[in-house]
């Protein structure tokens, strides 16, 4: 927090130190329990985590990692992709996402986006499955909205691809009805600190409903381990610490209510900010938004994001540029329209759980104020 003297303190797009003040008392209690235990990695704390976790997902197997980028590419080997494989996802996500991807030796196919939810358009999904051979689809549940996922289910299975979710924004968000993450094969978490669910330190998960992908992944974490010091396959070291775990159970059963409170946050800048010539955020039906973040556009998008500065509150631009104009990943055979014209124009305005009511009343105050 920066605070000038003689002025409100500014309010930033994320506060992890707010989600940590929320729950202190337990999580220093959850810290002091560990740090006495005198174990610190795949312990109790992780095993119950990965079981109140995969009860939150109402069933399934939870295999706890280092961080959201490992849970993608732990997935997609466990799916098999390796080099030469395709794996099909879109341009406007955090780099991490094609990250992974490559790292398992694949290329990415870039799909476009739908210009209201900004989020995989299932029409240009069939129209590259239809003359790619693509072996995983990655949906991303980009700003705490699910993608259409009854329709990509449909188009994957009928080309033969897996799905694999990144659900690095979209913890407890729902499309027709299905929690985020219980639609694909597999499904990737990240807890960085900023995230719906956040650790105090890196940390991820892979989620899934099949027993043996849970088994192979378990291996895939450690070493390739099935057996204590035995490797029978491939992996790597890709690990949850136990002070991640202990803190994460500490803030799991609080997860519902703080999407709650960024729902009920949402739903006041929507009413606020009608005349303001910002394009709102677009819930398609049957969706149910956890908001990870409240992103609006506008042409002038660098005008609003220097106006609301001055008013002291932070607009994120998430993302700036799509992963495949981005120097490591360039791709000069990919355009897509749609989804360059989003990167242009996003920024995102603070609408996370520590926010108070007065801090809320300033940022609507300040976009009211700020219209450029
Ligand atoms: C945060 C994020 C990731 C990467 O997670 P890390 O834990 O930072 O590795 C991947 N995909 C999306 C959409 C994210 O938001």
């Amino acid at each position: 927090m920066s605070d000038v003297p003689g002025h409100q303190a500014t309010i930033l797009t994320a506060d992890p130190g707010a989600g940590y003040r929320a729950h202190a008392g337990a999580i220093d209690a959850a810290v002091a329990r560990v740090l006495r235990s005198g174990w610190y990695v795949l312990g109790k704390e992780g095993a119950a985590f990965e079981e109140e976790f995969s009860a939150y997902q109402e069933g399934g197997y939870t295999v706890g990692v280092a961080n959201g980028t490992e849970a993608l590419e732990l997935a997609l080997q466990a799916l098999g992709v390796g080099p030469g494989d395709r794996v099909a996802t879109v341009g406007n996500t955090v780099t991490a996402t094609v990250t992974a991807i490559r790292a398992t030796g694949a290329e990415p196919v870039y799909v476009e986006i739908d210009d209201a939810t900004m989020l995989m358009d299932p029409a240009a999904l069939a129209a590259v499955l239809a003359t790619t051979r693509v072996k995983v689809v990655v949906p991303v549940h980009l700003y705490g909205q699910a993608a259409d996922m009854p329709v990509i289910m449909a188009l994957a299975r009928a080309h033969g691809a897996a799905v694999l979710e990144d659900c690095a924004q979209a913890h407890g968000a729902r499309g027709a009805g299905r929690l985020a993450g219980t639609w694909g094969a597999v499904a990737a978490f990240s807890f960085y600190p900023t995230k719906n669910l956040g650790a105090l330190g890196d940390g991820g998960a892979v989620f899934t409903r099949d027993a043996a992908l849970a088994e192979e992944l378990r291996a895939r974490r450690q070493y390739g381990w099935r057996e204590r010091y035995v490797a029978t396959g491939p992996g790597r070291n890709s690990r949850l610490d136990e002070l991640q775990a202990a803190i994460l159970r500490v803030k799991l059963p609080h997860l519902d209510a703080e999407n709650a409170r960024r729902r009920e946050i949402a739903g006041r800048y929507l009413a606020a900010w009608g005349e303001t010539g910002l394009t709102l955020p677009v819930t398609a039906a049957g969706r149910e938004q956890v908001f990870h973040q409240f992103t609006v556009r506008h042409a002038a998008r660098d005008a609003w994001v220097r106006a609301l500065r001055e008013r002291g509150v932070v607009a994120g631009v998430l993302y700036p540029v799509p992963v495949y104009r981005q120097a490591a990943h360039a791709r000069d055979d990919v355009t897509l329209a749609v989804t360059e014209a989003a990167c242009a124009g996003v920024f995102s305005v603070p609408v996370h759980p520590g926010l108070s009511n007065a801090d809320v009343a300033r940022v609507i105050a300040a976009v009211q104020e700020g219209v450029v």
